[in-house]
């Protein structure tokens, strides 16, 4: 189209222009800016089950809610757009969405995980998926000797999280991408710690990402979702099928808030960073905290890889406490902080990774990974960091009365 006719024929809604804008103006607008019918600026959220026909052999394109709606399609298409990918596609939470994708593989499967990651995909994969015959290895992915080494002729995966939940360990993404093409196999990138924003897994090799929506995505801590995006035509196939299938499909109300949430992704990543870097250094300077774990500390062992492969160290900090009693008065007398499970939302959240999210993992594979009574991990919220401070340093004071 010349640009006379373009200026003439106006604005078309989508049609593409997201995908050419920079992150922080894609992530505002969406795949689609504005309702071409009405011109509503914020997307319907179209609460509705089920679709007209037309007529007999004709749709609008939606039929029945769990395989598709509109308010859904717009937030899957962003998804898309922000993640670098060609497809994406909305769950009703993380967990929905890597279960789902499971079932792109088959019984007699091996598939390769990181051994320090989120504990619900740990008890998923082992409590279900390995009764159902799939096979899997836990291990260190940050070492690709491990890697290379743990690959069976049956592999056909290799799932990783980076940097890997709660011990902030960073995965060479290109490097994981390699071997496991060697292998004919896929990786899976589990991007929900840094987002989009921060980390593009799919620019770096991997062939498919997940993410909890509920985390950075949505942002709030209101609403529960999850995604998977990817580029591959046959695997689009079939995981459209899946979620058609199975049903964890996101609902209208719940696209929206994400679509909401995701609007402002870029300034909240910028402040979660931000804070998360003066309150790890705020902790490492703490006579009563052992260690600190922080992807944006230049003596982090992987600070160059992760400077090389991501724009941005997140809001997620772990550290170990010295004295293993001063978990529970720390997290008794915390007020501003929240001790509650989950990260990823405007409100810093402290997690006691041990007895919370990393629960179901057994506790010898737990302690080698260096989860034990002794880690806290905070997601740092957008609050005046200050103020962060000021509750930690008040709850470390409540230790040193109460242990010494
Ligand atoms: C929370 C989380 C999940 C699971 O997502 P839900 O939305 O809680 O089902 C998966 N992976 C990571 C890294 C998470 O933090």
């Amino acid at each position: 189209m010349n640009e006379k006719d373009r200026c003439k024929s106006g604005a078309q809604p989508g049609a593409g222009r997201a995908g050419r804008l920079s992150p922080a103006s894609a992530l505002v607008h969406g795949a689609t800016p504005f309702d071409p019918l009405t011109g509503a600026v914020s997307t319907p959220i179209f609460q509705s089950a089920t679709f007209r026909h037309p007529a007999l052999g004709s749709s609008t394109g939606y039929d029945y809610g769990r395989v598709g709606n509109p308010t859904r399609a717009e937030l899957e298409k962003t998804m898309a757009i922000i993640e670098h990918g060609r497809y994406g596609l909305a769950f009703s939470s993380g967990m929905g969405a890597i279960s789902s994708l499971v079932k792109l593989f088959s019984p007699g499967d091996h598939i390769i995980v990181s051994e320090d990651l989120y504990g619900g995909t740990y008890r998923l994969f082992n409590d279900f998926y390995r009764l159902y015959g799939y096979s899997f290895s836990w291990i260190d992915t940050s070492d690709p000797d491990l890697v290379k080494k743990a690959l069976r002729p049956e592999t056909r995966a290799l799932f990783i999280e980076t940097p890997s939940n709660p011990m902030m360990k960073v995965t060479d993404i290109e490097t994981a991408a390699d071997i496991i093409h060697g292998k004919g196999g896929l990786l899976i990138t589990d991007n929900t710690f840094l987002s989009p924003w921060f980390q593009n897994p799919i620019d770096l090799g991997s062939d498919i990402v997940v993410h909890s929506g509920t985390k950075y995505l949505g942002g709030h801590n209101d609403v529960l979702s999850g995604f998977i995006v990817h580029s591959d035509g046959a695997n689009e196939e079939t995981l459209r099928n899946i979620q058609k299938s199975e049903g964890a499909s996101l609902s209208p109300f719940d696209a929206w808030l994400v679509l909401r949430g995701l609007k402002t992704l870029g300034i909240r990543m910028e402040k979660h960073d931000s804070n998360a870097l003066i309150v790890a250094q705020w902790l490492r300077g703490r006579d009563r905290v052992e260690k600190v774990f922080y992807t944006g500390f230049e003596d982090h062992p992987q600070y160059a890889l992760s400077r090389k492969q991501s724009r941005g160290s997140g809001g997620m900090v772990s550290f170990y406490v010295k004295n293993p009693a001063d978990v529970e008065v720390i997290l008794r007398n915390l007020s501003l902080i929240l001790f509650a499970e989950s990260l990823g939302g405007v409100e810093t959240l402290i997690t006691y990774p041990l007895a919370q999210t990393h629960s179901a993992i057994p506790e010898a594979m737990r302690l080698a990974a260096g989860v034990n009574d002794r880690l806290l991990r905070l997601s740092v919220g957008i609050e005046d960091p200050l103020d962060i401070i000021a509750d930690l340093d008040a709850a470390l004071l409540c230790c040193k009365e109460e242990n010494e």
